[in-house]
């Protein structure tokens, strides 16, 4: 007997996360240096931390032989989004909170239901807590929350929703979420994330947070690996009913987020300045690379978050093309857009090196 086959079934047909090729691994191919190198593939802060932050982790350095304690973290979320702290529930990344809600809900002859085009993270952590995916078709690259509620099975007991969803940087208005909720069975968890709800201006934010009241099945998720660059350090949360919870706290490992983190986390929260500048050069950035699509007259999906995804004949080709001259982006042929490459908003000076490429590239 072969031990790999004695993996389940589920394990074995997962295909493995590809992340964005690390500048390190490009630079080592090219033989060139790093700092040649543009990287726009992983919806990375150009601006890099917030200050603020960074000096907490400085100072954080000294107490790293201690265990980490979650508790002033999760008192500041609790303040700010006016939720107990007993709702919020923190994980190593938004990733982990997604795997947790998967081993809460999902185990063998349960399934779960995401868009197509949605969260490459869905799939894997239904398939790793040996659930069955269920795919609905997307509607002009987005949700189809219809055709969402329509897939809902007898043994489907989670629903994931990426609002804005990545890659395709599509956004549902809060009513349409908000009726989707009232529509499904109250024995399905529904995980609202919300890793770019940061870059929505405020008046187009859902109050998701105030939904959970009303609806106990509901799990929203949200990231310090965006807006606030932290993607590094892993920090995320999720705020549900008490009860949900309390059972994610359950299968969550006591000290999934460690002590810089946790530091970095609290001062980035109140880091106003750098969040307003990040939101800033975001909306400029995303001016323009859209302007820059159009004028090499390449169609994109029209993004609320802190990239874009548009279209080339040959995607592979073109994202070939773009590595030579060390541009880094996300081609996403595993999400079925083999035509289409995302791109991650950057400074200016790297949103023209990647717009100079591409035109080189078509
Ligand atoms: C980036 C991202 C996340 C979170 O990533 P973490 O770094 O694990 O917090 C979650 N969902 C979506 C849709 C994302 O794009």
């Amino acid at each position: 007997m072969i031990i790999a086959a004695q993996a389940p079934a589920t394990i074995r047909a997962i295909s493995p996360y590809v992340p964005g090729k690390p500048i390190t691994e490009l630079a080592r191919e090219m033989g060139v240096a790093v700092e040649s190198i543009v990287k726009l593939a992983s919806n990375e802060n150009p601006l890099g931390m917030s200050p603020k932050a960074r000096a907490a982790v400085e100072k954080a350095v000294s107490g790293i032989a201690r265990y980490p304690d979650q508790f002033e973290l999760i008192a500041l979320l609790s303040e700010r989004l006016g939720v107990a702290p007993n709702q919020i529930v923190l994980g190593n990344g938004s990733n982990d909170v997604l795997d947790l809600a998967a081993r809460v809900f999902l185990a063998p002859g349960r399934s779960s239901v995401f868009s197509q085009h949605a969260f490459a993270v869905y799939p894997l952590a239904t398939m790793s807590a040996g659930g069955e995916c269920v795919v609905a078709p997307a509607r002009h690259y987005g949700h189809d929350l219809a055709a969402m509620r329509a897939a809902i099975r007898p043994d489907t007991r989670v629903v994931w929703i990426a609002n804005p969803n990545n890659p395709t940087g599509n956004f549902l208005p809060p009513a349409e979420v908000k009726a989707f909720l009232q529509a499904v069975p109250t024995d399905v968890a529904v995980v609202l994330d919300e890793a770019y709800n940061e870059y929505l201006p405020p008046a187009e934010r859902a109050d998701s947070v105030a939904w959970v009241r009303e609806f106990s099945n509901l799990i929203v998720t949200r990231t310090f690996s965006k807006i606030y660059g932290l993607a590094g350090l892993r920090v995320g949360y999720a705020v549900a009913s008490a009860e949900v919870a309390d059972l994610l706290n359950r299968v969550r490992q006591p000290f999934n987020v460690n002590n810089l983190a946790i530091a970095a986390a609290r001062a980035a929260l109140d880091d106003h300045l750098f969040i307003a500048e990040s939101f800033e050069l975001n909306r400029r950035g995303m001016e323009q690379i859209v302007a820059g699509l159009k004028r090499l007259g390449l169609e994109h999906i029209p993004s609320h978050g802190n990239f874009v995804t548009f279209a080339v004949a040959d995607g592979a080709a073109v994202n070939q093309k773009l590595l030579k001259q060390g541009v880094i982006v996300r081609p996403i042929g595993g999400y079925g857009l083999p035509n289409h490459l995302r791109v991650t908003i950057g400074l200016e000076t790297e949103n023209a090196r990647f717009l100079e490429a591409l035109e080189r590239s078509l």
